[in-house]
C-alpha cells in the first residue's frame, strides 16, 4: 500500500452502463484518493448474475479509463472470490456469530426482535444464512456528517449474508474485500449510508477495523428517486467526458472556476485536483434536471 496509508475504492454493479450518480462517486472516490497521495482501486460487485446486464462490466470499465480514471492495482470481481466469502461465513458460523434461517420476510417481521430462528441440521445450500444483531445502537462516523446513530436491531435485524438460493450478499462481500484489499476509506453515495451500520457490525464480529466513511450527495430525478440511466439529463460519455466531469464536479460542490470547459479528461482531471476540497461536498441531494442549467 502508498506510504500515506490511503487506500480508495470505487465498486459499481454492472446493472447497465455507467451512469451520471456512478459517476459522482467514481471522480470523488478519485479526487479523494489521489489528493491523500493513496491509491485507487476498482472492484466489480458482480455478485448477482440474474441482475447483471451481459458486457456492462466491460463496457463501465471502458468508460471510467475514457474519464482518465485508471485503478492503480488489476480490478476484482467478486464473481471470482466465493471460495473466500464462503470461508469468512463459516467463520461465522462456527462462531455462532451468524446462523442458519428459513423464515420467509414475513415471518420475520411477525418475529420481531424475538427473532431467534435456528435451523439445525442445516443446509447451507438450502438456508439463508443471517448475521446475529444484538439490539443496541451503533454509533458511525461519515466525515461530511460527524457521528450518526444507527439502529440495526430495529432497521434491518439478523440480516442476510448468503440467500438461500445461493449468492453471498452485497454487505458480506463488500466487507470482506474491503478488508482484504486493506480500503482505509469508502467514498460512495448516499444511498449507502443506511447499509453502514450493517457493514460495521459485520466488521465488529470479524474482530476486523472498519474504514472510514464518506458519502456523497445523491442525483435524483424529479421525483426523488435515485438517478437511473434512462432518466438521466447528463449524459455520460465516453466520446466527450468533459460536460459529465464538470457536472459531476458540481455535485461534489467544488468551486466552479476551477474546472476547465473543454480539453481531454486528463487534463482535466490534472487541472482540478489541487483545488478539490473535500470540506465543500454538501450532504443534500441534487436534482438532476438543475445540473443542465449554466453554473451560477
Ligand atoms: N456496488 C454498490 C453499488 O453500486 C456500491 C458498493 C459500495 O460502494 O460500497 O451500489
Amino acid at each position: 500500500s502508498p506510504n500515506s496509508g490511503y487506500v480508495g475504492r470505487f465498486a459499481p454493479s454492472p446493472t447497465g452502463a455507467l451512469h451520471f450518480g456512478s459517476l459522482v462517486a467514481a471522480l470523488g472516490s478519485w479526487l479523494d484518493a489521489r489528493q491523500h497521495d493513496g491509491e485507487w482501486l476498482l472492484r466489480v460487485e458482480d455478485l448477482d448474475p440474474p441482475r447483471e446486464v451481459p458486457g456492462a462490466a466491460r463496457q463501465q470499465l471502458a468508460t471510467l479509463s475514457a474519464f482518465g480514471l485508471h485503478p492503480d492495482r488489476e480490478v476484482i470481481w467478486q464473481s471470482q472470490r466465493s471460495e473466500r466469502y464462503a470461508e469468512v461465513l463459516q467463520g461465522l458460523v462456527q462462531q455462532d456469530l451468524a446462523f442458519a434461517c428459513s423464515c420467509s420476510r414475513s415471518d420475520l417481521a411477525d418475529f420481531g426482535q424475538a427473532h431467534r430462528c435456528c435451523v439445525r441440521p442445516f443446509d447451507p445450500n438450502h438456508h439463508a444464512i443471517r448475521l446475529r444483531v444484538a439490539d443496541v445502537t451503533l454509533s458511525i462516523e461519515d466525515r461530511l456528517r460527524g457521528v450518526l446513530q444507527q439502529w440495526p436491531g430495529r432497521d434491518s435485524g439478523d440480516f442476510v449474508l448468503r440467500r438461500a438460493d445461493g449468492p453471498f450478499a452485497y454487505q458480506l462481500a463488500v466487507v470482506v474485500d474491503d478488508a482484504d484489499q486493506g480500503v482505509s476509506d469508502v467514498v460512495r453515495g448516499a444511498d449507502l449510508l443506511d447499509s453502514c451500520a450493517r457493514q460495521v457490525l459485520l466488521y465488529q464480529s470479524l474482530g476486523w477495523t472498519p474504514p472510514r466513511y464518506m458519502h456523497l450527495p445523491l442525483v435524483v430525478d424529479a421525483q426523488g428517486r435515485k438517478l437511473s440511466k434512462s432518466s438521466a439529463a447528463v449524459p455520460v460519455d465516453a466520446d466527450d467526458p468533459v460536460p459529465a466531469l464538470t457536472a459531476a464536479w458540481r455535485v461534489l460542490g467544488q468551486a466552479p472556476e476551477a474546472a476547465p470547459r473543454n480539453g481531454s479528461a486528463n487534463a482535466w482531471l490534472r487541472a482540478v485536483l489541487p483545488h478539490f476540497d473535500w470540506r465543500r461536498i454538501g450532504q443534500g441531494e441534487f436534482l438532476d434536471r438543475s445540473l443542465t442549467d449554466p453554473p451560477p
